[in-house]
């Protein structure tokens, strides 16, 4: 076996350039049991031809690639992971226990609806949570990501507009926007329209009385907005959308800074998503499943998709008897474990929890603005929300990037932020460091990027060549995506 090992940091070959031919994990007497005829028992379509060069290894082998494979990948369960608009925060393990109750996982979603009262009891409490929390009385829960929260909307917005007998073309997007917005009002078969953000990091009035016009479907905006500042003008912008007859949408995803503090619903806001994973602290990040429930106010509600869980005399049932619903969006009722984890999550919570976490997520971050402020540019005055922006003005004097100081954290234990992201901040470093996380741990973070500061001006190569501790060192970024090398040194 190839293998390489120092500092009990291993390195070894991918799974396909491991084990022999012939190798098994597990092994099964077959002595005494009748042959059977594979082809004949199952029918020859469900047999699959072999697969070549299939990994062949022992038990043993797999559970250890698989652990070595779990230390390498940094987690939020490893150290602080502030990635700017992920909100990256503790998943507390009763939400998994819950999530993990037998009466949930057991259930078969094609069972009737009289079978499946404690479920759709659940799922629709939660729906009811999430309206009380946005001040918008329509929710559904089936959407499985931010995004396709977006889609849904919008497609609410379209089916609306369309019943009026006026579909309109185009959505304003504050060019702040976080980057799936103008995806999916292209996806939803809308022209993408930006309006510039004023000095402030705000929707600029102006621009946006001047854009909005009898051909704009809605406006969309994120708020708070990806520079981490609250869009405190978002009542007069949602007045100037209405008068025109155009809907506002609200990117909820950051919800985690005005939970239990402000609610979308009594900004003007018409229709927003929440991200489970993000602020009701579900497992996420991977691609794995996530919800993005969407909340609409009461113009929107006969265009939710269904069905749509109703307690009635005789319980909890799903109704599917909606002429304008736009119909269902994800098969069955969406992610339901994750809709456990973040029932789970506001039940053990209660308001007053919801809100402490929103104020503790706000100090965290404007304490890291604060400390850094000085050793690293700060674009955006003032306070910020739940997330920073800093950028590598100071430190370019030194030719040293955003990306020589993410590459330094590595060597110094930190995940790296967001970078040059928001594009409307040149250099752009995106600090969210989430509510759970103590005082230490944000000064040890505050410390490593202070001495990476100091690090660019004293010694500057020294930092284009981090990382240095890592099992890998820098990639050529472009190569590394587009012509990835997947194999590791010791397979070749
Ligand atoms: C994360 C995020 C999204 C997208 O959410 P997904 O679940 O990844 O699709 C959209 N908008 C904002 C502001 C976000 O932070």
């Amino acid at each position: 076996m190839k293998q390489s090992q120092k500092g009990l940091v291993f390195e070894e070959a991918t799974i396909f350039g491991r084990g022999s031919a012939g190798r098994v994990g597990v092994d099964i007497q077959m002595d005494g049991l009748p042959e059977l005829d594979l082809a004949e028992t199952f029918g020859i379509d469900a047999l699959r031809s072999p697969i070549a060069g299939f990994p062949e290894l022992s038990e043993p082998e797999v559970i250890r690639h698989y652990t070595r494979l779990s230390q390498w990948n940094y987690g939020v369960d490893s150290n602080l992971y502030p990635l700017g608009s992920c909100t990256m925060k503790h998943n507390p393990r009763v939400n998994e226990a819950v999530a993990r109750m037998a009466g949930f996982t057991r259930l078969h979603p094609m069972q009737p609806d009289t079978a499946a009262q404690g479920t759709l009891r659940m799922m629709h409490d939660l729906a009811l949570w999430l309206s009380e929390l946005t001040g918008l009385p329509g929710c559904t829960l089936q959407p499985a990501a931010g995004a396709h929260g977006e889609f849904t909307g919008l497609l609410m917005i379209r089916a609306a507009l369309t019943k009026r007998g006026d579909a309109r073309k185009k959505i304003l997007l504050p060019d702040s926007a976080h980057g799936t917005n103008p995806a999916s009002a292209v996806y939803c078969g809308y022209e993408a329209v930006t309006i510039k953000s004023n000095a402030a990091g705000k929707i600029d009035l102006v621009e946006l009385a001047e854009k909005m016009d009898d051909t704009v479907a809605a406006l969309m905006v994120t708020n708070p907005n990806t520079l981490g500042v609250f869009e405190s003008d978002i009542a007069e912008a949602a007045r100037i959308v209405h008068d025109r007859g155009g809907f506002v949408y609200c990117d909820g995803a950051n919800m985690n800074a005005v939970m239990g503090k402000a609610r979308f619903g009594d900004m003007g806001i018409d229709v927003c998503h929440l991200n489970l994973h993000k602020s009701f602290s579900t497992p996420h990040g991977g691609g794995g499943p996530g919800a993005g429930p969407v909340c609409v106010g009461k113009e929107l509600i006969p265009f939710l998709p269904t069905p749509v869980v109703v307690k009635t005399e005789d319980g909890y049932t799903l109704a599917t008897d909606r002429p304008d619903s736009v119909g269902r969006v994800h098969a069955h009722f969406g992610n339901v474990g994750i809709l456990l984890r973040a029932a789970a999550y506001l039940l053990t919570m209660g308001p007053d929890g919801i809100r402490e976490a929103a104020e503790a997520a706000v100090i965290n971050a404007n304490y890291i603005k604060a400390r850094l402020k000085g050793h690293y540019h700060v674009p955006i005055e003032g306070h910020c929300l739940h997330e920073c922006v800093l950028n590598d003005q100071i430190q370019q004097e030194h030719h040293v990037s955003t990306l020589d100081i993410a590459k330094g954290l590595i060597d110094r234990g930190f995940h790296p932020p967001t970078i040059y992201f928001p594009l409307i901040v040149k250099g752009a470093m995106m600090i969210e460091p989430t509510e759970t996380e103590s005082k230490e741990t944000l000064d040890a973070f505050i410390e490593a990027m202070i001495a990476i500061a100091e690090q660019a001006k004293s010694d500057p190569d020294s930092l284009h060549a981090a990382p240095t501790m890592a099992v890998r060192r820098r990639l050529d970024e472009a190569t590394a995506a587009r012509n990835p090398e997947l194999t590791c040194g010791l397979c070749r």
